[in-house]
């Protein structure tokens, strides 16, 4: 899809973004596999599903230092899972078993740091183009998830209310995981992201007004919303719940682990 002269996006999970026709951000998914001659790939962050881009021959390769875990694929399951464990098929959300070499080097693209789903999470500016990649989602990805994916849930809202700004002051605004569509449409799903993340503050609020594990509230605001629930999602909520906890619970020790009560 063309956004303008300049810009065009590869619709997928992430959408790609190219720049001027050598510029690309985020190729990965099933945009893999596209080739496009680019001299410069760029990479939000270290994410599987965000840096095939990487494994490109290109004159120029960039992923923000604070992701250079993302470099080994132990780093990358420790950095989204929590954990690894070697030769394990419970991690199906790795996308790329190699590891990767890389220079990351300066790039004449403005670098926008959006910190939150990963350390070093950072968003792009391209002409008149800002690519946000996971610093927020389509409302059919928070549906199916419930909980968005971030490392540090109070950092990401930060990162959101910073974008608030800069997005005012572009033409088009692009994510990686939603859809494609202008600006005023993106800027409205970006209030509604906060508003969500605000909602989700309540629900887990709630939940611990019974003392209970961060696996309990996972399960419970999952099953509150009607969402599909497997071991592996719970996982990956868990890390955000625990994140939201942190601040709005107080956490003690008992028979069960680690349960959280109201402060
Ligand atoms: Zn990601």
């Amino acid at each position: 899809m063309r956004l303008s002269k300049e810009v065009e996006v590869l619709p997928g999970s992430p959408n790609t973004l190219i720049y001027q026709g050598r510029a690309v951000v985020d190729l990965g998914g099933k945009n893999s596999s596209v080739d496009v001659n680019a001299e410069l790939q760029l990479a939000t962050h270290g994410h599987m599903d965000h840096i095939a881009g990487l494994l490109k021959n290109s004159k120029r390769k960039f992923i923000p230092k604070e992701d250079l875990w993302a470099l080994s694929l132990m780093g990358r399951r420790v950095m989204t899972y929590g954990f690894s464990s070697k030769d394990s098929s419970l991690f199906t959300f790795d996308l790329i078993k190699d590891s990767i070499s890389i220079e990351p080097g300066d790039s004449e693209v403005e670098v926008v740091k959006l910190p939150g789903h990963t350390p070093g999470h950072s968003g792009y500016i391209l002409g008149d183009t800002l690519y946000a990649g996971d610093a927020f989602f389509g409302k059919k990805v928070l549906e199916g998830f419930v909980f968005p994916f971030y490392l540090d849930f109070w950092q990401a809202m930060e990162s959101l209310e910073k974008l608030r700004d800069i997005a005012k002051g572009v033409n088009n605004l692009v994510i990686s995981h939603g859809p494609i569509q202008e600006a005023k449409k993106m800027r409205e799903l970006l209030e509604y992201n906060l508003e969500y993340g605000a909602k989700l503050v309540k629900w887990v609020k709630e939940e611990i007004s019974t003392p209970s594990t961060a696996e309990q509230v996972v399960v419970r605001v999952m099953r509150r919303l009607g969402a599909k629930i497997s071991p592996a999602n719970v996982f990956l909520n868990e890390i955000v719940v625990k994140s939201i906890l942190a601040q709005v619970g107080r956490a003690e020790v008992g028979d069960d682990g680690v349960i959280f009560v109201s402060n």
